[in-house]
């Protein structure tokens, strides 16, 4: 589903990621670990375009992210074409984000916070997306809470939310960047069951978490981020077993 070769990012003089190459198949759940600055939210925020790659490419499917096939130069080679804004708004709906913060709209209500984006993109009539956002709050335990606005519901129950909003565009894949570590102890459960029962269900998806149990149980594959390279990539109990690298072992003591 998702194909990522030779990514690379810098800001100024720093480079934050050294050429990343990384496949989810459909269906799949990536869990991405590392250290503080490896990289792992710039890796997140290349795949659906928040921040613009120096070089590499990521593709969600057939469609490379941020481009268009031009007319094939000189028999078999395509020209990549850059897509205006508008397009890669389009592209950046197939995937969906969930952030630490939650970043709702403080001012809308919570079946307002699902109804603006799937209304704004034109992908369903009001009533529609209104009908959808009511499927999905009851997914996510929240039936009933469609008037609420987001100070009044917990954390946990926010980032639910929030997780029922990246839903309501429909996205092949979603991905999460530490989902729970703005939560409560007491919270963090009940956002990683919707998670696993997301997983469960199907949904392709990277998640960036410290929560290593989580990770065991529901990861097809786990990644380990350091320094801007993919240090190990592998099974969960390959690489949370028997890590390969000094630095994977001490990142796994650390957080364990
Ligand atoms: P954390 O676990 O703390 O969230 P991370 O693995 O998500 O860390 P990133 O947020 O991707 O790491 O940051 C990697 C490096 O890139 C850091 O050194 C950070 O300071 C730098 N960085 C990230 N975004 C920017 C930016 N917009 N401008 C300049 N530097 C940035
Ligand atoms: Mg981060």
């Amino acid at each position: 589903l998702l194909r990522i070769r030779g990514l690379r990012k810098s800001f100024g003089a720093h480079t934050v990621l050294h050429g990343i190459d990384l496949d989810v198949p459909r269906g799949g759940v990536t869990v991405l670990l590392g250290p503080s600055g490896s990289g792992k939210s710039t890796l997140l925020r290349c795949i659906n375009r928040l921040e613009k790659p120096d070089a590499g490419y990521v593709a969600l499917g057939e469609e490379i992210i941020g481009y268009r096939p031009g007319p094939a130069a000189g028999g078999r080679v395509r020209v990549l074409r850059e897509l205006r804004e508008r397009e890669i708004t389009r592209q950046r709906a197939r995937i969906g984000m969930v952030f630490q913060q939650f970043n709702l709209f403080p001012h809308l209500t919570v079946l307002e916070n699902l109804i603006e984006a799937p209304v704004a993109l034109r992908q369903a009539s009001k009533s529609q997306a209104a009908a959808t956002a009511r499927e999905l709050l009851e997914r996510v335990g929240l039936a009933g809470r469609e008037s609420a606005y987001p100070k009044q519901l917990s954390g946990g129950q926010q980032q639910r939310v929030a997780i029922a909003r990246a839903l309501a565009l429909k996205p092949e894949l979603l991905l999460f960047d530490e989902p729970t570590s703005a939560l409560d102890p007491e919270l963090v459960g009940e956002v990683l069951r919707v998670i696993r029962d997301l997983a469960g269900g199907g949904m392709s998806m990277i998640v960036v978490t410290h929560e290593i149990g989580f990770a065991r149980e529901v990861a097809d594959t786990v990644v380990f981020l350091d320094g801007g390279r993919v240090l190990e990539s592998g099974r969960p109990e390959d690489v949370l077993g028997g890590a390969t690298h000094e630095r994977t072992r001490a990142f796994l003591e650390a957080v364990l």
